[in-house]
């Protein structure tokens, strides 16, 4: 895309979940989209794509791409713990340079699996460069856990939609204080946590005993002046003053109405990862709960040591299959603009909106009714994409 004035005619542009135009040219200019209109435009260079259907890229706003070189040595249907002492001891065997490949080429897939944007952890940091020179848009986070409260490096924006900041664990894998400075030094910038994810979390939360407190003492880790037991994993988030619209909070699984009620009072980004949730803990995330308290999930794939892709495409179809009353159009809503919402990046990403940057999907799929089409394009599964740029 440069400055000339392009027109792009398809048989069907899907502008947001809930504007689907026919037969009409999305017009760009400068990297930018201008408008969309169904008249045939005099001073545009004209791209006819014939039957086709223009999307927005999606967002997959939570993985970890430096586990993409330890996923294939991982077994799946263990318990929490053993996967992640599995994970630990397979990393440790690792190269530097192989988690590097293997992220590097986890990137490019992202990309050709149609997703513009990320919100990619990283707890080596080994993985920042190939983010940088990758084509993905979106958040690096660099992770921290433990009690190394002084170990923490500020944010940074590469550029537009493309940033650096830092993620918390977790609240009971990380100090109290820790998680307070990470919180206050991320600022206005976005900063990620994984949040009541599975119950060892919730029973070591609310009584500070448990499995997890075991797996804490089996590794040395000191947590008693850690600001411990809290009646949940939200209220203690709440109590160390972390909750705004600055945090995105990844997995919600062990919420009450009370827990989503105080994330939607505070306005919390909020991400699901269902397939993940279904294989490491058995468990479905509430989706119809979280929408009935406006909290608008984001999707993320998670990592590939406990999915099977890095697809959007398939987080979608896994939704649109399990959970029966979730209609379509939400479904898109989340891969797209809950996405771009969830990362900050909604100004230039999520829809195919005027002046958003001029780089799309187009589908190789014949829809016949408007009302059917958002299906079928998660039925297609990611197949017969191009990206448009
Ligand atoms: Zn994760």
């Amino acid at each position: 895309m440069n400055n000339i004035k392009k027109a792009y005619y398809a048989g069907w542009i899907i502008v947001t979940p809930y504007k689907t135009v026919k037969n009409s040219y999305l017009i760009c200019k400068d990297n930018k989209i201008l408008n969309i209109t169904n008249q045939k435009p005099l001073d545009a260079e004209i791209i006819d794509l014939g039957n086709k259907t223009l999307i927005p890229g999606l967002i997959n706003a939570h993985t970890h791409t430096e586990l993409s070189a330890i996923a294939p040595h991982i077994k799946q249907n263990k318990d929490f713990i053993s996967w992640i002492e599995d994970i630990k001891r397979i990393k440790e065997n690792m190269s530097n340079e192989q988690i590097k490949q293997s992220a590097a080429k986890a990137y490019q897939d992202l990309y050709n699996l149609g997703c513009i944007a990320v919100g990619d952890i990283s707890t080596s940091g080994l993985t920042k460069e190939d983010f940088i020179n990758s084509k993905l848009h979106g958040v690096w986070f660099k992770e921290y856990l433990g009690n190394e409260v002084d170990n923490y490096k500020k944010v940074k924006a590469i550029k537009k939609g493309k940033n650096i900041s830092l993620a918390i664990h977790a609240l009971h894998s990380t100090h109290s204080e820790l998680i307070k400075s990470i919180k206050q030094s991320t600022g206005n910038n976005l900063c990620s946590i994984h949040l009541a994810e599975h119950s060892l979390e919730l029973e070591f939360i609310t009584s500070k005993k448990g499995k997890w407190k075991e797996f804490l003492d089996s590794r040395g880790l000191i947590y008693k002046d850690w600001q411990l037991p809290d009646t949940s994993p939200i209220n203690y988030g709440q109590n160390l003053d972390i909750l705004d619209n600055n945090l995105l909070a990844v997995h919600l699984l062990y919420c009450k109405d009370k827990d989503f009620k105080v994330l939607e009072h505070f306005n919390v980004n909020t991400c699901i990862c269902p397939r993940s949730n279904l294989n490491l803990h058995n468990k479905l995330p509430d989706i119809n709960k979280m929408l009935g308290y406006n909290l608008n999930p984001a999707l993320g794939t998670d990592s590939l040591a406990s999915t099977d892709s890095l697809s959007i495409f398939d987080e979608m179809k896994f939704i649109l299959d399990n959970y029966k009353d979730i209609p379509e159009h939400k479904i898109f809503e989340m891969a797209t603009i809950n996405g771009a919402k969830s990362l900050k990046i909604e100004n230039l990403f999520g829809t195919l909106a005027q002046g958003k940057i001029a780089k799309f999907l187009s589908i190789d799929i014949c829809p016949t009714r408007p009302d059917n089409i958002i299906k079928e394009i998660i039925l297609a599964g990611g197949h017969n994409i191009e990206w448009i740029e």
